[in-house]
């Protein structure tokens, strides 16, 4: 699989539907679109193909855009086209295109090592990587570096930020190398506030002539760090809301993301002896699931304090990514 660079927009891109790109694009797709000032702002969407948003919103950039000169110039990179097309995070066989951005043999990495020279050699403005999640989620941008342009870049989008460092193969940690970046998560995939709020943010960056390099004060973002991932073994059959298979969670269950929630808060019962553990893997690699999570009774719940994000009640995500990540509250100044 190659990457396909253009300098011009194909034809009738713009009139179809993440689901329809795979009619005009091969596959993954960096087209470079020249505006007034030459710094371009680096936009990647459809990492991940079930993830609509950011499609959508860069799709009604363009529109508006067309019979007149971006005030800068604008790359962007159109990920998962064939997983888009199924409407799918990705296909059986592809890796996850969020976790592929750091060095590596496989084609999918050499392809995005190749969008990264081409950004480093373009003097890339800015780089904003555009996602949904399946959960009940607020819309909120992360980072993976606690530098002012970072935070403001963050704060530009919402006055939730989050910091991660693992995983550290996605999109944003790589250009973190070279530019300021940021993954923003516009609620679910389809819902008209997210994309207005992703236009809105993209149509801001895109005429800023510099980030403020100014620090972000405490009252101005509310910033969580995630110190862990929460994992189901694959051999665990898991059910919401019923009492089917070996863990049984609750129905609402993602009603408690971005929650703090307190020491002995059910997730739900373990109703086989399949499961005695909750993976729960901590940024340095270490599985800390019994410092999390007890299982007494049959009953699943927390043992300490935190604040889970991403908490999804899809399956399939659940499977591919994680039940979810536990954050904690960052002081900054
Ligand atoms: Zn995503």
């Amino acid at each position: 699989m190659n990457l396909t660079t253009l300098e011009v927009l194909p034809e009738g891109l713009l009139n179809r539907s993440a689901q329809q790109l795979h009619e005009v694009l091969d596959g993954p797709t960096l087209i470079h679109l020249r505006g007034s000032t030459t710094a371009p702002l680096f936009v990647s969407v459809l990492l991940h193909g079930n993830e609509t948003t950011g499609w959508e919103a860069l799709r009604q950039l363009l529109l508006s855009y067309h019979h007149q000169e971006l005030p800068r110039s604008l790359s962007l990179f159109i990920g998962n086209v064939a997983a888009a097309a199924e409407d799918v995070r990705h296909l059986p066989g592809q890796p996850d295109y969020n976790r592929i951005w750091s060095t590596g043999d496989t084609a999918e990495q050499q392809m995005m090592q190749s969008v990264i020279e081409q950004m480093r050699e373009r003097g890339v403005f800015a780089s904003i990587d555009l996602h949904n999640n399946t959960g009940r989620n607020p819309h909120y941008g992360c980072i993976n570096r606690l530098e002012p342009a970072f935070l403001q870049l963050a704060k530009l989008f919402s006055h939730t930020v989050v910091f991660f460092t693992q995983p550290a193969e996605v999109q944003s940690m790589a250009f973190s190398n070279f530019c300021p970046a940021i993954t923003v998560e516009c609620g679910r995939p389809g819902e008209v506030n997210g994309i207005t709020h992703a236009l809105n943010f993209l149509q801001h960056c895109l005429k800023l002539s510099e980030i403020p390099t100014q620090p972000v004060t405490a009252e101005e973002i509310a910033l969580f760090h995630t110190v862990a991932t929460v994992k189901v073994p694959d051999t665990i059959e898991i059910s919401f809301g019923t009492a089917t298979g070996d863990l049984c969670l609750i129905n609402e269950l993602d009603q408690l993301n971005f929650q703090e929630i307190p020491a002995g808060t059910p997730f739900g019962r373990v109703c086989s002896d399949h499961l005695n553990h909750l993976e729960v893997w901590s940024e340095s690699g270490q599985d800390v699931g019994d410092n999390f999570f007890t299982i007494q009774g049959g009953r699943l719940q927390t043992s300490k304090p935190v604040m889970p994000s991403m908490l999804t009640k899809d399956i399939e995500i659940i499977r591919q990514d994680c039940l979810c990540y536990l954050m904690e509250r960052l002081e900054h100044t």
